[in-house]
């Protein structure tokens, strides 16, 4: 695969092999699953294996039947890749946005489905018995800037209006929680928290298939058309023939349905792992095994995994010498935000690609009588896209889309998206920009 682009499985019947990530390294194993091979009928089948898909089987089962075809393995897409910070809010809009641009009925279902978003992550961890898979210890977003700190105020101000568990961080007491002088206070959303990506993947994947989802991995979709008794979705080795169509495929479509990998901007960001730190660093440093990111356009983030490695990552305007710069400007950022740490080593440095949508909101689309998809998580999927399952699950089963929690709007094709990708990643200079002008202003 070139290290620009989303893997097109409709281009090749090779499924690609998981990244070399610390997840993929870590994760408890997948259960056994196996190519579509013949012909089949279903009630719904899903294209993609990632938290999107498997939560929507997950809700779909037991009482539908209910196939998921990958092109790859479960979690291949940004579901196993991601930092895993589980994230009850948008990456932009707050909730007086999502009212004025949702409107005030669709804009209170999005809202409210935001706010429980990542408690539906850790109740189905726990429901499930998915083992390592996450912690609801919070998420902590730092303010960088005396003007970041204001947002900040702002955005609790209106998610607790909303019922959100949250409390703003004074410097002091944000010092105490993390470690770090760097940053001007911050909030918490105690409903946030860190899920291990593979684990979560693979534990969604097991529920779903014992509540009798029928999981084929390395089985692209390769075309999906209206048959006499349904959509027709063909693969290498056979095909699925289904009144509705979930397409889970996110930031990694292909020309499934080629006018919705047109409506987002796929961008590619890095994560990275250190070799695990010694108890006397961890006692330091996120010593509350928070999840943390702050509010820079360009973010700087951090969580530990369960053997103490911190995982962090950045984004990179350019590929040229990519792991090495990674770690020289990653290891820096770290280092100036928790300086007991030192020099750390790097075990691990993977990517992955996010949908970034031009106004940074999500999307729900019915593409065809009986065919959804919902994509643009903007960095906010862990929460968001399992949150999106029981919509979709609801959709396929037959619900009216009028009354799903946010608005089903047409796929917009961005124009000149080509070059618009081409250019995507170099927006992080405008970024880094505002985030330096901003600092102490
Ligand atoms: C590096 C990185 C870091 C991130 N960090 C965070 C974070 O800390 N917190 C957060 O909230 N969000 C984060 N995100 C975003 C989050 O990971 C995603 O929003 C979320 O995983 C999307 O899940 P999904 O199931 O919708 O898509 P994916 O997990 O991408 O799954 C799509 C699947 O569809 C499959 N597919 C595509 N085409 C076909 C086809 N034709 N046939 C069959 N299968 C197909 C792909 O192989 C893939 O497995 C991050 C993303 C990346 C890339």
């Amino acid at each position: 695969m070139s290290m620009n682009s989303v893997p097109s499985s409709t281009s090749s019947s090779i499924p690609e092999a998981l990244p070399d990530s610390v997840w993929a390294a870590t994760a408890p194993a997948a259960s056994e699953t196996i190519p579509l091979a013949g012909d089949v009928t279903a009630d719904v089948v899903i294209v993609g294996a990632g938290y999107t898909g498997l939560s929507t089987a997950l809700h779909l089962t037991p009482g539908t039947d209910t196939v998921v075809l990958e092109a790859s393995e479960i979690g291949f897409g940004a579901s196993g890749r991601n930092n895993g910070l589980a994230i009850p809010t948008l990456a932009k809009a707050d909730p007086e946005e999502i009212l004025r641009v949702f409107g005030p009925e669709k804009g209170e279902t999005t809202i409210n489905l935001i706010r429980d978003s990542a408690n539906l992550v850790f109740d189905l961890i726990r429901r499930h018995d998915m083992e390592k898979a996450g912690e609801q210890n919070g998420w902590i977003q730092p303010a960088h800037s005396p003007g970041r700190m204001r947002l900040v105020e702002k955005r609790l101000e209106e998610w607790t209006r909303r019922g959100a568990k949250a409390d703003l961080l004074s410097r002091d007491q944000l010092s105490n929680l993390i470690g770090s002088d760097a940053w001007h206070g911050g909030w918490i959303a105690h409903q946030g928290g860190t899920v291990h990506p593979m684990a979560y993947a693979r534990g969604l994947a097991k529920a779903a298939a014992g509540q009798g989802a029928r999981i084929h991995t390395k089985t692209p979709a390769t075309a999906l058309e209206r048959g006499p008794k349904g959509w027709v979705v063909r693969t290498p080795l056979g095909s699925v023939t289904a009144e509705r169509v979930v397409l889970a495929t996110n930031a990694y479509s292909d020309d499934l349905w080629p006018r919705l990998r047109r409506t987002f901007v796929p961008v590619k960001t890095w994560q990275m792992a250190t070799t695990p730190l010694s108890d006397n660093v961890r006692k330091t440093v996120l010593p509350g095994r928070h999840a943390l990111s702050d509010t820079r356009g360009d973010l700087q983030f951090a969580r530990y995994d369960w053997q103490g490695r911190l995982i962090s990552g950045a984004s990179l305007i350019f590929d040229m010498n990519s792991e090495e710069r990674l770690k020289s400007i990653v290891g820096a950022r770290l280092k100036r935000n928790f300086p007991q740490l030192g020099d750390v080593e790097w075990e691990y440095v993977w990517s992955g690609f996010l949908a970034m949508t031009p106004d940074y909101l999500p999307r729900l689309h019915v593409l065809a009588p009986g065919v959804f998809s919902w994509l643009g998580c903007n960095g906010r999927g862990v929460a968001l896209a399992t949150a999106m399952g029981p919509v979709l699950a609801d959709l396929a089963r037959g619900a009216d889309p009028e009354q799903a929690p946010l608005p089903i709007v047409e796929p917009r094709p961005i124009p000149l998206h080509g070059l618009v990708t081409r250019l995507a990643r170099s927006d992080l200079w405008r970024r880094r920009r505002i985030d330096g002008v901003e600092f102490g202003g």
